[in-house]
């Protein structure tokens, strides 16, 4: 009895996300693990966001000029507002464990 020899060689990949060398369990896996995958995504969806001249965070028209902000802002009304507020929220957690 002959075996077959196994042509198929695992050819080991680097991670797009963080450079590392994994061994893909999947055909055209690209990343070392589903995090990466999700994050390369992420960072991919928030470019072509910026370049289209929308939030990079949920995607939304902005904008050109806030009516108040001195500068272009990076995120909608909505975005800014959110990230203001959760800044405020751990700061304040902060104060209270010191
Ligand atoms: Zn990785
Ligand atoms: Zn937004």
């Amino acid at each position: 009895m002959e075996q077959a020899k196994g042509g198929k060689k695992i050819e080991s990949k680097e991670c797009l996300e963080c450079g590392l060398t994994f061994v893909p369990t999947a055909n055209g896996q690209r990343f070392c693990c589903k995090a990466h995958s999700n994050g390369y995504r992420q960072k991919k969806l928030r470019e072509r966001r910026i370049a289209e001249g929308l939030c990079p965070v949920c995607g939304s028209d902005m904008p050109k000029a806030q009516p108040y902000g001195k500068r272009e802002s990076l995120y909608c009304e909505k975005c800014t507002e959110a990230r203001r507020e959760s800044k405020r929220r751990s700061r304040d957690k902060q104060m209270s464990l010191s």
